[in-house]
């Protein structure tokens, strides 16, 4: 059974490199009808957080991104780790090494001036048994030092790193504790972890960790290695290019649909199809047809595919998402049109969910002021006469409906022999509080009766 898994460390929130190697893993197991396990690689205790852990689950929450095992702690497995350096010290595929930094130090600088790659030589897999493991000690593993490691990877095809480029790491430090790229391989074994899907800043530890993996006698997983995400200027993306965490993404206003598609066209293509539902993405998705190069963000394109996203998704599924937006700017719902209304109404209009709401806000609070500009152009003397007319005919109304509505503002443009504009925009100005909304009959049906009379008339006073 295929299985993946997304291992991030909880140092800082999701981000959005972090969320696309997430899609692409879950994306690849679901593919293949396998699993995705959650794995939280907190083993760094000084900078990992319980914060960021949360903010990564709500992260994977908030994608949808379901794991089927896990969440794993490596903090949790210390034990275990430990039993398995235990058996290669007594299998003597790891050993103990007793020299001192000063003798490392010595040895690093002797090195470095004779222009060789500074790495351990070896000296306690000959002398070690000369000390007593009572002795402050780490412990190595015993890298192969002939021949090479060679592996495909499933993005940039087949890697060869020669034994010789490779240290004996460190793979329990003085104070007892395992090292990272240790943990990593026991995990991966002990999870039966099949495909390695993960950023490409981890090449460098693959050959490593096959090393060890062949040591503990298991069976060496597929690697992938994706490749980084840089902003528009080219560099590296980071707080620099705006929003990086996938839930500032939240608060801006996108709806996790939107920043699927985006991320999983972020790198992968099939053809030149833009939108993908997330059916699509798993029935297509392939590591084949996942870019070697550097993806550059782009935040155009997601707006645009939000705005998609608004106004092709069932209103409802919008809906849940806006209800977040409608509440952060603190109106009560029940002041106005239905959620499902609104995004009929504004969801052409708007990029942002985030924009849908701050747009909104005439339907459910009275607003203090006129916006200057559109009042002095809409609301001066021309404007009285009109709006009276108005307000007398939509207070006899006999239904409050767009198709009535709009009959009145026909009417007295009519009657005034003024363009509809004429009468529109100081309706418009009077009871939205700016220039721009969507169609002013529309709008005024959802504002309702009571409050756009009442508007009108302060206009008017
Ligand atoms: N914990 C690593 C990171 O957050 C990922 C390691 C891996 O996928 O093997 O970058």
């Amino acid at each position: 059974p295929i299985k993946t898994r997304f291992a991030p460390s909880p140092t800082g929130y999701l981000h959005v490199g972090g969320a696309r190697t997430a899609l692409y893993s879950w994306l690849f197991s679901k593919h293949l009808a396998g699993e995705f396990v959650l794995r939280i690689e907190d083993t760094d205790l000084e900078r990992s957080t319980p914060e960021a852990i949360e903010a990564i689950m709500d992260g994977m929450h908030w994608l949808n991104l379901a794991w089927d095992e896990g969440p794993y702690f490596q903090t949790k497995r210390f034990d275990r780790y430990n039993q398995v350096i235990d058996e290669m010290l007594a299998e003597g595929t790891a050993y103990r090494c007793y020299c001192s930094t000063e003798r490392l130090d010595e040895m690093r600088n002797a090195q470095i001036e004779a222009k060789q790659k500074a790495r351990y030589d070896g000296r306690c897999l000959v002398h070690g048994h000369e000390h007593s493991p009572d002795q402050p000690h780490v412990v190595r593993f015993k890298n192969p030092t002939q021949g090479s490691v060679i592996f495909n990877d499933l993005i940039r095809g087949p890697i060869e790193i020669s034994n010789q480029e490779l240290d004996d790491l460190i793979i329990r430090r003085t104070d007892g504790s395992p090292t990272y790229n240790f943990c990593v391989v026991v995990d991966d074994f002990d999870m039966g972890i099949t495909h390695v899907i993960r950023g490409e800043d981890h090449i460098n530890n693959t050959p490593r960790q096959i090393n060890i993996l062949k040591a503990i006698g298991a069976d060496i997983p597929a690697y992938a290695h994706v490749s980084m995400i840089l902003g528009d200027d080219g560099k590296k993306l980071s707080k620099r290019h705006g929003a990086v965490s996938v839930m500032q993404y939240r608060d801006e206003g996108f709806l996790p649909e939107a920043l699927l598609n985006y991320l999983v066209r972020l790198g992968w293509a099939h053809g030149d199809q833009e939108v993908f539902s997330v059916e699509e993405m798993i029935s297509l998705f392939t590591l084949d047809a996942v870019s070697k190069s550097a993806s550059a963000f782009n935040t155009e394109k997601l707006l645009w595919l939000n705005q998609h996203y608004i106004t092709h998704l069932p209103p409802e599924q919008v809906a849940v998402h806006l209800n977040w937006h409608i509440n952060q700017m603190g109106y009560n719902l029940e002041n106005g049109p239905t959620l499902i209304e609104l995004i009929n109404l504004l969801g052409e209009r708007c990029k942002t969910l985030k924009e849908m709401a701050q747009d909104a806000h005439y339907f459910y609070q009275e607003f203090e002021e006129f916006e200057e500009n559109a009042a002095q152009k809409n609301l001066k003397e021309a404007a009285i006469l009109p709006l009276e007319v108005l307000l007398a005919k939509f207070q006899t109304l006999e239904s409050w409906t767009t198709p009535l509505i709009h009959e009145a503002i026909k009417t007295t443009a009519d009657e005034l022999a003024l363009g509809m504009g004429k009468v529109g925009m100081p309706l418009r100005v009077a009871i939205t509080g700016g220039g721009q909304s969507p169609a002013i009959d529309a709008t005024a049906t959802l504002i309702g009766k009571e409050r756009v009379v009442k508007r009108i008339a302060r206009a008017i006073e």
